[in-house]
């Protein structure tokens, strides 16, 4: 069966050659007439309170015999931020597929303020999720449609606020045509750090409970990845927030930090707790500075 993330990335493709009225992904799978490789039978609504997100025991694998997360207990406290670190393919993106139900936990459950996500409909829950994810994908269209895709109804104020927000004012600035400049493969080509302002204002615009960001600041100048992480900083101040991070740099200020490996927590705790405790994080530490170097 077609693995429902893959057109994630693959959305990415045809994304370019689909006119920017689409309001969402839900819609977007609609039309490319695809099977969802995880049943949408959930009937309850999704009772949000404070937010809270637990992996409660969850395992998973892409394929039998291959186990990516092993019994991963992980709570995200509402109104935190929570990031996750671990070297490369610990399984740190596969969770954000999970909590967006692209693919189904093996055993276990996720849950949101205590609800099962499996027993909601996937629509009701994507809509409390939000995502600035790693790649984000531009419409050949106007600055302001790329915008107002996460909304279509935003009013010229919202717009203008989440513009402020997400630190575009430059950019738009620069812009001939200001937000009616086109954008995109056929318009004006934005850099990395652009492009994740655009996603983080379409977040803002959608104001989900849940924020998810899965950075993609190993692509940025460290300048342009502090200008970010600043945003990220404060658009997220007061939401239950995940931080799936590539890079070590970027997770210092989160509220706990947590570090995967083989398919499990080991660690987790502040930045400097996890530094004074000189274990898995303090190594990873080191082991970003040998890099670095
Ligand atoms: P990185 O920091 O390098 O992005 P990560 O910790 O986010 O890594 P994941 O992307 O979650 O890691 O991947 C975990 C493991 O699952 C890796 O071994 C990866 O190759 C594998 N994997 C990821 N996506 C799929 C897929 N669609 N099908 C099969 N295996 C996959």
């Amino acid at each position: 069966m077609f693995q429902l993330f893959l057109p994630l990335n693959f959305l990415g493709f045809v994304y370019r050659e689909i006119k920017a009225s689409m309001a969402n992904i839900e819609r977007m799978f609609e039309l490319l007439d695809e099977t969802p490789a995880v049943a949408d039978n959930g009937t309850e609504p999704l009772r949000i309170g404070a937010g809270e997100v637990r992996f409660d025991h969850i395992s998973f694998a892409y394929h039998a015999g291959r186990p990516i997360l092993q019994q991963l207990e992980l709570t995200i406290e509402a109104g935190k931020t929570l990031a996750v670190v671990g070297s490369s393919g610990a399984g740190k993106s596969t969770l954000t597929k999970l909590l967006f139900r692209f693919y189904e936990v093996g055993s276990g459950a996720i849950r949101i303020d205590g609800q099962p996500i499996d027993q909601v409909p996937q629509d009701e829950l994507r809509r409390q999720l939000g995502i600035v994810p790693q790649d984000t994908v531009l419409f050949n269209d106007t600055l302001k449609n790329n915008l107002l895709y996460a909304k279509p109804d935003a009013s010229d104020a919202e717009l203008q606020q989440v513009i402020r927000l997400a630190h575009l004012e430059t950019l738009l600035a620069q812009a001939e045509q200001g937000w009616d400049t086109r954008v995109g493969e056929r318009g004006l080509k934005l850099s990395g750090g652009e492009k994740q302002r655009i996603a983080i204002a379409r977040m803002l615009l959608k104001k989900p409970a849940i924020m998810v960001f899965d950075e993609a600041t190993s692509s940025l100048d460290s300048h342009t990845e502090r200008g970010i992480m600043e945003a990220i900083r404060q658009v997220s101040a007061g939401h239950t927030a995940l931080i799936i991070a590539h890079r070590l740099s970027t997770v210092v200020d989160a509220d706990r930090i947590a570090v995967l490996e083989q398919g499990q927590v080991v660690e987790q705790g502040s930045h400097s707790e996890l530094m004074a405790r000189q274990g898995r994080y303090y190594q990873l530490w080191q082991m970003q500075k040998e890099t670095d170097k």
